[in-house]
């Protein structure tokens, strides 16, 4: 596989017209990166974002991963009620998205609860809250390059059809869930357990399903129960079908007699896990779950009492991406750590998530029962490079433990984390690597989240 490695670094300013000369540039519009760039915004910092769609919410809205998870507790006790655990710019979001209409109450996941909510809500969400904190925003454009003076980041090179030029910024987070800046500069990255990553996912969504009948043979829990996976089986033994994940997520949406489905399990077609940093991989990816939503949907259709009259309203933009790079930083967010629910002073976020490892036919949960890990600051950190600091999912962590920090309630936040350290960072003159954990949490304490 190519990649981009030191390919598209500069030192010293290219002969490119400048575009803007900034406090914070913030690249990528995922959750992570519209967190940051509202917090940076809001408190006075002159931010803008880029981002290569025409909307925000990355994963969560191209991806249409859908729901906000790791908001809640998970616990094995019978009489088990959500218990929201994360607050902050993720419970911001999810009452913004609450008082349109564009998220569900809490439903259930296995042992825990999640939310769904509305793609096109959540872009407006996202748009509203950058408008308001005045944040600059350049969609259609995408980074290409960065600008370096030896260990220091000084600005990116943007493209889009216009042409090339540069952004010029004091601190840039690096918010675009694959680590591109970071990589261009020719920071430390990895991919997943020696090279193996995850699996992506094509999402979609099922229209005009007569939802009482649908919810009385599949009933409340999204996770499939038994008999489906046992259907999905004998069909595949039977040779009338081929469907490659046999345990299905299905969650009602906002939107009358709607599901939207997490079921396939995309690998090449010669059988090796894809690795969609790469065009080729990423490609065969999109091509390939597009067929496969046609046989999961036919499935649906002849099997799922209530989805009889039911058919395809849409899939994802993209096919959905759970990880790619994951940074080196100045600390490494361990399995141990996640299983142990470790509790750190220095920690910007709880995570009550599972590990939730989608390799493999079948997804694998590890729960944490009645409890939370929190994910250390310096996971955010580049070990390498000054005025660089990343948010989301390519924070530095495990394999195992990726598996459990990347969903979006804990996204949100290491977004907020990252603003709250480019605060610090700019008006005391600091390094990331020499501001503490514990400031941080205690301005994101302030600015509403728990601990
Ligand atoms: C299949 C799947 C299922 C999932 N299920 C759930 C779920 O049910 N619930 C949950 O909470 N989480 C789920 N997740 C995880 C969650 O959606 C993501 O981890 C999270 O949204 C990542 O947010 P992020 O901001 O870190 O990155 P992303 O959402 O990936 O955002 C990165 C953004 O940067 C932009 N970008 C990238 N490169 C460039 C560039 N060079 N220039 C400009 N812009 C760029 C991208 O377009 C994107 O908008 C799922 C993920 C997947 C893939």
């Amino acid at each position: 596989m190519k990649d981009w490695k030191l390919e598209n670094r500069t030192d010293g300013l290219p002969d490119m017209p400048v575009l803007r000369e900034l406090d914070v540039l913030v690249v990528g519009g995922g959750s992570a990166g519209v967190a940051a760039a509202t917090v940076c915004g809001r408190n006075g910092l002159k931010t803008a974002v880029i981002e290569k769609y025409g909307f925000c919410g990355g994963a969560a809205v191209a991806g249409m991963s859908g729901t906000i998870c790791g908001m809640y507790m998970a616990s094995d006790k019978e009489s088990h009620a959500p218990e929201q655990v994360v607050f902050g710019f993720t419970e911001e979001f999810r009452s913004r998205l609450a008082a349109r209409g564009g998220v569900t109450e809490p439903q259930l996941y296995g042992k825990t609860f999640t939310v769904t909510h509305d793609p096109l809500v959540w872009r407006e969400v996202a748009d509203e809250l950058l408008e308001e904190a005045g944040v600059e925003v350049f969609y259609h454009t995408a980074v290409s390059g960065v600008i370096m003076d030896g260990e220091t980041y000084k600005g990116v090179i943007v493209e889009s059809n216009a042409g090339r030029s540069v952004i010029l910024a004091k601190r840039i987070i690096d918010a675009s869930g694959d680590a591109a800046v970071v990589a261009r500069a020719g920071g430390e990255y990895f991919f997943g357990d020696n090279g193996v990553i995850q699996n992506p996912t094509m999402f979609f969504r099922l229209g005009n399903v007569d939802m009482d009948t649908y919810l009385e043979f599949y009933g409340e829990d999204t996770i499939c129960p038994p008999k489906v996976t046992e259907k999905i089986l004998a069909l595949n033994a039977s040779g009338e079908y081929s469907l490659p994940r046999h345990k299905i997520w299905i969650f009602p949406t906002t939107r009358l007699n709607e599901l939207m489905v997490n079921a396939t399990r995309l690998a090449g077609q010669d059988g090796r896990v894809l690795n969609v940093i790469d065009p080729v991989d990423f490609s065969e990816a999109e091509i390939f779950g597009r067929k496969q939503v046609r046989d999961y949907a036919k499935f649906l259709k002849a099997f799922m009492p209530g989805c009889e009259n039911s058919y395809v309203v849409d899939t994802a933009v993209e096919v959905g991406i759970r990880q790619t790079r994951s940074i080196e930083g100045i600390e490494k967010l361990t399995n141990e750590d996640v299983v142990s629910c470790r509790k750190r002073s220095d920690g910007i976020v709880r995570t009550p998530w599972p590990i939730e490892l989608h390799s493999g036919t079948k997804p694998k949960l590890h729960w944490l029962l009645d409890d939370w890990y929190e994910v250390p600051y310096g996971t955010l950190v580049p070990k390498l490079g000054e005025n660089i600091i990343v948010a989301g999912r390519c924070l530095c962590a495990e394999h195992e433990a990726l598996a459990s920090a990347r969903v979006t309630a804990q996204t949100f936040e290491y977004g907020h984390a990252a603003a709250q350290a480019t605060l610090l960072s700019i008006r005391e003159e600091r390094r990331y690597r020499d501001i503490r954990g514990e400031d941080v949490r205690e301005h994101m304490t302030q600015a509403g989240s728990r601990f």
